[in-house]
Formats: structure tokens, sequence, C-alpha cells
């Protein structure tokens, strides 16, 4: 018998389940509690009879993530985590401190399809989805590990949310339940590169949570180039989406530009750039292309970056460069994959 993923259910389906098992339904809530509370065992739920317990651990299972590794960045604080899953695959999420308090950025897939050229996630494709239960448990996590409260949580780890698009709802649910983590939507950002019918289908939610569009290149065969997803979903397209998209939520969208050297820094793309999101309420986040072995992609010197910005600001467009964190420990966008172990193989940081 397959065990059940309890840690996924809203309340609704804890409810029914547990009314399946002729339990009175002042339980659910407080199991429901227990289950986001960060236990790794049900034995852990000291308020919940023993014979409960026993039926519980017969029938479901906790996803829990188990740190296999720990990076602590010697620039910054920044934290990742290499995570084992109960099937052994590798995942891995990041930590990181700001002013405002704690923000865990999340991975969503095991792997990644959508093979951007110039991205670590995606270089070994996609291994399987993330359920729900396993994006919650990176944030509780990092929560007990540190003994803090995380306040932020942006799903930019490995993998495309939009490709897992119902595990990607339901966790959005679950995580701002105020039974559960209790985290605002207002808190949470989504980054996609850009799956057009998921953009569609996110905006019927109207969820108050940030869009972020890893837009990269404003001419189609540069971002055709970049990321195999333009082939699918034009830059047309995909802007389209976007003012639906905003029309229906009234949020102001993020555009993430990795800038790297040569391929997509030049004053022509700045230009366009700024062109192609007029009319569109947005901030633009430049983020200067981080290492990836496997490529030989660079990003541009300090000179050409702040330009960049600067052009685009002249231009009317709100425009930010993203400070890096984690730079020392590869926990930069773009640089979590799959093949954790062989990076913990070759690695003597810790
Ligand atoms: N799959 C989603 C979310 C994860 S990637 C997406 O692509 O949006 C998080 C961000 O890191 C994306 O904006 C992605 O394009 C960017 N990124 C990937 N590789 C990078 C690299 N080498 N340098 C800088 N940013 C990178
Ligand atoms: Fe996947 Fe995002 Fe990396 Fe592209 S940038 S391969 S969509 S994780």
């Amino acid at each position: 018998m397959e065990k059940i993923d309890i840690r996924s259910y809203d309340l609704a389906e804890l409810e029914s389940f547990l009314t399946s098992l002729s339990q009175p339904k002042f339980r659910t809530k407080q199991i429901f509690k227990w289950l986001h509370s960060g236990i790794e065992d049900f034995d852990q739920m000291t308020n919940i009879p023993k014979s409960l317990r026993d039926i519980l651990k017969e029938k479901c299972y906790l996803a829990n993530c188990k740190i296999v590794k720990k990076f602590v960045s010697q620039i910054d604080a920044t934290v990742k985590y290499v995570y084992q899953l109960f099937d052994g695959e590798y995942i891995e999420s990041v930590l990181m401190k700001y002013e405002h308090g704690y923000t865990v950025c999340i991975s969503t897939q095991v792997g990644c399809r959508m093979g951007c050229s110039f991205c670590a996630s995606g270089l070994w494709g996609l291994c399987r989805n993330l359920t729900p239960s396993e994006m919650l448990a990176q944030i509780m996590k990092a929560q007990t590990d540190n003994n803090i409260r995380v306040s932020n949580v942006v799903m930019m780890g490995m993998g495309e949310p939009l490709d897992n698009f119902d595990n990607s709802v339901k966790f959005l649910k679950l995580v701002s339940d105020d039974e559960g983590l209790n985290i605002g939507l207002r808190h949470i950002s989504l980054s996609t590169s850009g799956v057009v019918s998921g953009i569609k289908k996110l905006a019927k939610y109207n969820f108050p949570i940030t869009l972020s569009i890893s837009l990269h290149a404003p001419f189609d065969d540069i971002r055709s180039d970049m990321m195999k997803v333009n082939k699918r979903w034009n830059i047309e397209e995909l802007l389209n989406a976007c003012r639906e998209y905003q029309a229906v939520t009234t949020r102001r969208i993020s555009f993430e530009y990795a800038l790297i050297s040569g391929v997509n820094d030049s004053n022509e793309c700045a230009d366009k750039l700024a062109k192609i999101l007029k009319g569109i309420m947005c901030h633009v986040n430049l983020i200067p292309a981080n290492p990836v072995k496997e490529n030989s992609f660079e990003k541009p010197n300090l000179a050409k970056i702040h330009a960049f910005k600067e052009r685009l600001i002249y231009n009317g467009i709100n425009a930010t460069v993203r400070r890096t964190l984690g730079a020392d420990i590869d926990a930069s966008c773009g640089q979590l994959r799959r093949k954790a172990k062989e990076v913990m193989l070759n690695d003597n940081t810790q």
C-alpha cells in the first residue's frame, strides 16, 4: 500500500481523512498544526493518543528534508543546504538574511526540463516534481536548524514552478495558511522562465504573490538561444500573458535579467528592453551572470552593468542590480543543481 503524503493535505482533505478514521473534528487542526511545526516523526505529536499516532505511522509518511550538507558563506552568512528526500534524491535550498528578516529560496523540482543554457539546474534534465510537502519541508528545516522564523519565500531554486503547477499552487495555499507556517502571499515570489500557459492559469487564482519573469533578452533570436522555452512562447506572447496577469492581479511584475557579457548586455538590448516593457508596471532585476562550470558565460564588468542599469532608468524603467549572495558556496541564482552529490564529493568548504 502506498503511504499517504499527509503533509500535502489541506485542512479540508485532512478532515475527511481523519473522519474516515472515525476521529473527532477537533483533531484536524491539532494535527495540521503539528504537520506544519517542523516535526519529523509522528511520535512528536505529544497531544495525540498513541493509538492514533500508530495509525498515522502505518498509513502516512512525513516528507522530511534530511540535511546532508550545509555550506555557510564566509562573505555574507548565506546558508546553502543540500537536502536528501525520502527516495534518496537531492535538492538544494538557500537561506538568506536581509534587514527585514529571513528569506528561503526553495526548489520546486528535482532537476528541470527547461534546459536554459546558462543555468546549472537544468543540466541533467528533470528527475521528478517536488510535492507541496517537500517544498514546505525545505522552509521548516531551515527554521528549526537555525531557530528562526522565515518571513519570505522565493520559488527560485532548482526547477520550474509552473511546470509543476498543481503542486506549486497547493504549496502557496498551505504555506500561507494561518494554522500552518502562515507566511503571507505578499511575502512570496514565484519565478518562471516564461511558461505562458501556467501564467494564464495562475492569474485565475489572483494570489497577491510577486510574479517574476526570467526574461533575460529583449530579442527573440537571443532569447531563443538562451532559453528553449522561447521557441514555444515568444517574447510577445509572454508579455501579453504578463499584461493579462497584471490586469487581473494589479500586482507589479518583476523581470529578471541575467547579464551575460557579449550576449545580452549591449545598449541596443537595454533600449529594446525598455521599449517592450513600457506600459507594464514592473521592476527589472539585473543579475550579473553567475558562473556555472559547464558553460563559459561571463558577467560583464561593473561599468557595463552600471551603464545597462542607467540606460533602463533613463528610459523610464525601474531597475536595480541584484546583490550576489553566497558567491563562495555556489548558492546564487542558477547555481543550484540536482547532482548535489557530485558537488559534495568535490567540495572541501566544510
Ligand atoms: N525556473 C525558474 C526559477 C528558478 S531559476 C526560472 O527560470 O525563473 C531562478 C533565477 O536564476 C531565474 O531568473 C534564472 O533565469 C536565473 N539564473 C539561472 N542561471 C543563472 C546564472 N548562471 N546566473 C544568473 N542567473 C541565473
Ligand atoms: Fe530551469 Fe529556471 Fe534553470 Fe531555466 S533558469 S533551467 S527554467 S531552473
